[in-house]
């Protein structure tokens, strides 16, 4: 599901908050971040020559890192002021006396999360039934039925079961079988050779060591365990489809019956972990990846049954760090935050409970959320924008002088399907069922996983829920799904720096409005050109057209193959050109077509420039402001493993080198570093 989703930031899915309780530094809340800022540039830099520098320089050089922070930037910065936003609702949700009952529901999460001293006096005791489960295996077939109990509640193991739309007929929902049961971020981590990598591991080991030693084993018992989970994470790593492979639903796409899994992978126990998984009935599914089970298959038997339950409990273990007490989550903290991202400090604990309540109980939260902050009124001026963005990209692909007219008019057609949703969805999800419990975090987390868990496999042969969103409505964030042909945009992103009420139409549509044209131009990029307008995965190109798409898909491939994503005492590491090109496809797409409509939007109204620049130059400035950001070296090292989005520098240099626009802009000439030569367009 999450890879046929396209959104505008990295999003992030990882349960745990890498976290401890410190001094509760300011509590005062942020103001509101102007979405133009004039002091955030940097003069003595030429704009032609970097433009995201001139943009940006000022901006960089007066907002450090925070130390809670593994980057800075912009949109964090709406990110965390959405944090106290939601800190008020939730303070006073969790205030003694009456409430409505999904401020109660939320109001009694979030106090359990920040209630400390139970967290602490419980220590490892909610992991204690589940711990107990995994020390009574006494089977290979035993331990695949624990593997699906855990799964049903959240603890990702061994493999994953969820559903998806089918490819080839989106209206109904399939069952679907995938790689999985990984700790690191990227099966490269345990694959490469390079010496950062080599270190990584390391490290890991003494991290998993450490916290098998919290929860009671002996340190030479625990060292020995970690390298027995390492060697089995590395066995699933290496029948791991890559992340730029499985970008091509084709890599993807392998519909077979039960019977025939079963018999492809027969020490998974298949028809069993089904007839478990609390999933409605089905006869075939998809297999994202047949070969990670056929490999996984054989480890299955030459592995033994101690270090398979050595590696359940570590599961179990790291997925509930953050509900367990103030050592685990150090510990957590000094591996995930500190070394893999170079984090300072952890968040301060009402931030990470914010967090916890959003990712958990998100759509009740939202609800509140959306209550508070976002009217009807900016649900309809988002719909306007929407539409002018739509028709731009109607004109733009009418000037395009590489595609054929029947081509052209299956783009129109799927253009046209495109569904908007704005702020939050229509129906708000019941979570009545899940209990939660004021004096028991963990188990809030298991019973709201475990919610959410059936709810999704609850869809397996029905009629697809279209309806249905993967973010919630306070995300800062957007995002396009090819198998709906939708796009999406909650209402945290609504708002400043992203749109000003008082701001002129040139910045608004610099900034939303290149979110809008990004959304928008995913369903037209290399992995979205590949759906139709229903969702269906066919191809609409004539062979020609498909040819030339992949000739100027390659260029952008190349451009920012070689731009650098990091540089630091352990070597250089340069952007994935192949892993990114969807998102870079939509930043150069979206900016043009933001830009198409912008100029129709003023067009009709002569406008004098504003703080000296002209209604081009400051739409530009909106975009490079979007991007304003710092990062330390180690986050930036791992984004450039797992995020299918470039860093900030480059969504702004690598679009704009390509921009015709942008040189008539700022006046920029030939032979300046923001000209590219062979300038790569697709959109
Ligand atoms: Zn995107």
């Amino acid at each position: 599901m999450q890879l046929r989703t396209s959104c505008y930031f990295l999003f992030v899915l990882l349960l745990s908050c890498f976290c401890a309780a410190q001094t509760e530094s300011s509590t005062e809340a942020p103001k509101e971040i102007p979405s133009f800022d004039l002091s955030a540039i940097d003069k003595t830099t030429d704009p032609c020559v970097d433009f995201y520098q001139y943009s940006c320089g000022n901006w960089m050089k007066n907002n450090p890192i925070p130390p809670d922070k593994s980057s800075w930037g912009r949109f964090n910065e709406l990110r965390e002021y959405n944090l106290y936003v939601l800190r008020g609702i939730l303070d006073q949700a969790q205030a003694p006396g009456q409430h409505p009952a999904i401020e109660q529901k939320v109001g009694d999460y979030y106090a359990a999360c920040m209630d400390e001293t139970t967290v602490e006096k419980r220590g490892t005791q909610p992991l204690t039934p589940t711990l107990n489960q995994i020390a009574a295996i006494k089977t290979k077939q035993e331990m695949i039925t624990q593997v699906g109990v855990m799964q049903r509640d959240g603890v990702t193991a061994l493999f994953s079961f969820g559903q998806m739309p089918d490819l080839r007929d989106s209206l109904q929902t399939i069952a679907n079988l995938d790689q999985g049961g990984l700790t690191l971020p990227d099966r490269d981590y345990y694959i490469n050779d390079d010496a950062k990598s080599v270190e990584t591991r390391q490290k890991y080991l003494e991290h998993v060591q450490k916290m098998l030693a919290l929860a009671g084993d002996k340190p030479e018992v625990a060292a020995a365990e970690a390298k027995a989970i390492l060697n089995i994470e590395t066995g699933l790593a290496k029948a791991s489809m890559d992340r730029t492979a499985r970008r091509d639903p084709k890599n993807r796409d392998h519909m077979m019956e039960v019977s025939q899994v079963v018999t492809l992978a027969p020490n998974f126990e298949l028809t069993q972990y089904f007839a478990d998984s609390g999933a409605p009935k089905f006869t075939s599914l998809n297999v994202s990846n047949p070969d990670f089970f056929k490999a996984v298959n054989e480890e299955i038997n030459t592995i033994s049954l101690e270090d398979w339950k050595t590696y359940l409990r570590w599961r179990t273990i790291d997925t509930y760090a953050q509900a367990l007490p103030k050592a685990f989550v150090d510990e957590d903290f000094e591996f995930n935050g500190a070394y893999m991202s170079g984090q300072k400090e952890i968040e301060p604990r009402w931030k990470r409970c914010v967090q916890s309540t959003d990712r958990n109980l998100g759509m009740a939260l939202g609800q509140l959320y959306v209550d508070k902050t976002f009217g009807a009124e900016g649900k309809e001026r988002t719909q306007k924008m929407v539409k002018a963005v739509e028709a731009a990209m109607h004109e733009d692909i009418g000037q395009l002088t590489w595609m054929s007219d029947a081509t052209k008019q299956q783009a129109y057609v799927k253009l046209n399907a495109i569904v908007n949703n704005i702020g939050y969805p229509d129906k708000w999800r019941d979570y009545s069922t899940v209990i939660v419990k004021r004096d028991d975090y963990a188990g809030n987390l298991t019973r709201a996983s475990a919610f959410e868990v059936q709810r999704q496999r609850n869809k397996i042969s029905k009629p697809t829920d279209k309806k249905d969103w993967t973010m919630t409505p306070p995300t800062v964030n957007a995002y396009y799904r090819s198998t709906m042909n939708d796009i999406n945009f909650p209402a945290g992103i609504l708002q400043p720096p992203f749109y000003g009420k008082s701001m002129d139409e040139a910045v608004n549509y610099g900034a939303i409005g290149v979110v809008i044209g990004h959304e928008l131009t995913h369903g037209f990029d290399d992995q979205g050109r590949k759906f139709d307008a229903d969702g269906n995965l066919r191809d609409w190109w004539t062979a020609a057209d498909g040819k030339a798409f992949e000739e100027r898909a390659s260029c952008t491939a190349d451009e920012y193959s070689s731009f650098v994503a990091v540089k630091d005492d352990k070597g250089e590491v340069k952007l994935n050109g192949k892993l990114t090109l969807g998102e870079n496809t939509a930043d150069n797409g979206g900016l043009k077509i933001a830009y198409i409509a912008m100029t129709n939007i003023i067009a009709s109204t002569p406008v004098k420039p504003i703080d000296g620049y002209t209604p081009q130059q400051r739409f530009f400035i909106a975009y490079g402001q979007i991007w304003c950001q710092n990062i330390t070296d180690q986050q930036a090292r791992k984004l450039a493993i797992i995020d299918p989005h470039s860093p900030g520098r480059w969504r702004v240099n690598g679009a704009v080198q390509n921009s015709a626009a942008f040189q008539q802009a700022w006046g920029c000439k030939a032979g300046q570093p923001m000209v590219r030569e062979n300038a790569c367009r697709v959109w």
